[in-house]
């Protein structure tokens, strides 16, 4: 059976999830459309070590970037695909890598299902 989610813990403990290809992410992009997508700078691949696309972002502040579209919020993210599949998944921004449909023990996340109810979309099913 194919996993709810991959759990990735990383050096300095943050959580990261990665979603198989049977999610509920697939034909949602909830998150993706209506949240402002803002990091740290150093995860863009113009700086060393760094891997989203530069040229997708704008610089919101002198340490931070965001997905192009989303400085506002309430608009898609320039990386969204018609299909509301993600064109960079793996070079998405930890913003994105951290906000997950299920958490880690597998229920729900509610900011998740949130985001989802607003655009008319039911709850994920459990994971
Ligand atoms: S709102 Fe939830 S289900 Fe939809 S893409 Fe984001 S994390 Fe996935
Ligand atoms: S980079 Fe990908 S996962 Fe992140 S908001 Fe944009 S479309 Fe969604």
């Amino acid at each position: 059976m194919e996993p709810t989610h991959i759990v990735i813990r990383t050096e300095d403990n943050r959580i990261f999830y990665d979603m198989p290809e049977l999610s509920p992410c697939n034909g949602c992009g909830a998150c993706c459309r209506t949240m402002r997508v803002s990091f740290y700078q150093g995860e863009l691949d113009s700086l060393p070590g760094g891997f989203v696309p530069t040229h997708l972002t704008t610089q919101v502040s002198p340490f931070i970037a965001c997905m192009k579209g989303t400085e506002k919020g309430g608009q898609p993210c320039i990386a969204l695909q018609p299909d509301l599949r993600c064109a960079i998944y793996s070079q998405r921004p930890s913003t994105c890598r951290e906000f997950p449909a299920y958490l880690e023990d597998g229920s729900p996340n509610p900011r998740c299902q949130e985001l989802r109810a607003r655009l008319g979309l039911n709850a994920p099913p459990p994971g």
